[in-house]
């Protein structure tokens, strides 16, 4: 409907980036635009709010940009999900496999304790490796998953299916 148009419309191709092959979703021109981005901030604290949620956690990096401003919206606090080495204090960390070796992701200790209901938010879904990794190391805190929502899905590359599993029956939606 009407806010996937906006929001789709403001999402750029950007040819052979980072490496040649790959067509890149360049969000920045959505970020630009005053109305598309208060649009998406407020679509997000809707689901934060429709799923329970008592946390929103954010991506590093571009999961940030969303993640933040919908979680003040909703009241809610904001958890970073780093990569590996940026976070101070006790950390957990979850490894995951990439195309071309590997990754680590880490949360801190004390920022998710068994109660706590957390929606994963990111930019872009596409293999769903990160998303699905997030979600393992925040049910490590003890933490309840309350969802994964997304600006965009790249449906090709069938991320929702892998992330079935680490959901459990959790929503993913992609706006
Ligand atoms: P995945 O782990 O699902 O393969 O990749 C998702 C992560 O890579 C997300 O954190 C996302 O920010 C980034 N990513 C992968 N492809 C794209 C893309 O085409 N556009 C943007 N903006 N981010 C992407």
């Amino acid at each position: 409907e009407a806010l996937r148009e906006q929001l789709l419309g403001r999402i750029r191709d950007v040819p052979d980036y980072p490496q040649p092959g790959v067509v890149f979703k360049d969000i920045t021109p959505l970020l630009a635009d005053p109305d598309a981005f208060n649009a998406l901030v407020d679509a997000l604290a809707v689901l934060c709010a429709r799923h329970g949620a008592t946390k929103v956690a954010g991506l590093e990096a571009r999961g940030f940009i969303l993640a933040a401003p919908a979680a003040a919206r909703a009241h809610l606090g904001f958890v970073p999900v780093r990569k590996a080495g940026k976070l101070p204090g006790a950390t957990l960390s979850q490894r995951y496999e990439l195309e071309y070796g590997s990754a680590e992701i880490e949360v801190q200790q004390d920022a998710l304790a068994p109660g706590d209901r957390v929606l994963v938010i990111d930019d872009v879904l596409a293999t769903g490796g990160t998303a699905e990794a997030s979600l393992e190391l925040i049910r490590r805190t003890g933490a309840e998953v309350a969802g994964v929502a997304v600006l965009l899905e790249l449906g090709f590359l069938k991320g929702r299916e892998r992330l079935s599993t680490a959901l459990a029956g959790a929503p993913l939606d992609a706006l």
